[in-house]
């Protein structure tokens, strides 16, 4: 086997279980999924409500353990948070007391960084996600949008290797979603991270994936892998025939899973 086809990152596997309060019974939130994502992929996780994506991720960030399987990246089982890996949420977890700037920088100073390279690093990132002149203003004097480009900013600052973003611009206006969509497969192409997205849009996952992944309800499953392959370039590419086709593709794989899911709660209902 050549070393070049290793994946950056590799779910193996990988099962969260939770005990089920009350009862000595476990709840499978995510079921032996298995995924490879090369160096420098855009992979898009989708799936419905309570199919257990943020748990993948809280699994994928180190910040909990899973129950059965392993998850590597570059081969090592990760074992905990690392500085390999930037997390972005879906609320902007930015200090309220703390600046745009100081925010970028709140990473970099647990890196070691001196005051002089933070300070140019925060600015250089800043500018990248298009909020140069705004570095100054703390939390409160900025726009949603404008935090979850902080937040982007912030992980980015610290070079992670792999950007891990769970619905991050699920809360923003379609307008700002859109203009965000494009900062980051802009950013994606001038860094050429490796990124694992997660969302519960159709049109995001087409978007800005070059695969999709598609999850089943309770318990998370993967259902099928969908490689996205459209042209870019051209204008309003939402509107095209081919964007309709994965859309129309992908929105029966997750209906089946709605409804199934809908089912699921209304027995849990009469229990
Ligand atoms: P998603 O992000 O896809 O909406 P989550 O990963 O947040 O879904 O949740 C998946 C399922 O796991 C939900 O039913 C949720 O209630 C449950 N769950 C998540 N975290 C815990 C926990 N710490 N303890 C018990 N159940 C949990
Ligand atoms: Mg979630």
């Amino acid at each position: 086997m050549s070393t070049t086809t290793q994946p950056k990152l590799r779910l193996e596997h990988v099962t969260q279980q939770f005990p089920l309060r009350g009862t000595k019974e476990k709840f499978t939130a995510i079921d032996d999924i298995s995924i490879d994502l090369a160096a420098g992929e855009f992979l898009v996780l989708v799936g419905p409500s309570g199919c257990g994506k943020s748990t993948l991720l809280d699994l994928l960030g180190g910040l909990e353990k899973a129950t059965a399987g392993d998850i590597f990246i570059d081969g090592e089982p990760v074992s905990g948070p690392g500085l390999d890996r930037g997390i972005v949420f879906q609320q902007y977890a930015l200090l309220p007391w703390r600046t745009a700037r100081h925010n970028i920088e709140f990473g970099l100073e647990a890196k070691g960084l001196p005051k002089a390279e933070r300070r140019e690093r925060a600015e250089h990132y800043l500018e990248l996600v298009g909020l140069q002149g705004f570095g100054d203003r703390y939390p409160h004097e900025l726009s949603g949008g404008m935090k979850q480009r902080v937040a982007i900013a912030r992980s980015l600052a610290f070079d992670p290797e792999v950007l891990l973003m769970d619905e991050p611009f699920a809360a923003l206006d379609a307008q700002t979603r859109e203009s965000l969509q494009d900062e980051l497969l802009r950013i994606w192409k001038a860094t050429g991270k490796t990124i694992l997205f997660i969302t519960h849009g159709i049109d995001e996952a087409i978007y800005l994936g070059q695969r999709v992944a598609v999850l089943t309800s309770r318990p998370g499953r993967v259902k099928t892998t969908v490689d996205i392959d459209i042209d870019r370039s051209g204008e309003d590419i939402r509107s095209t025939e081919e964007f309709r086709k994965y859309r129309h593709r992908i929105w029966t794989l997750l209906h089946g899973e709605v409804e199934r899911a809908q089912v699921i709660e209304k027995e849990a209902a009469h229990v």
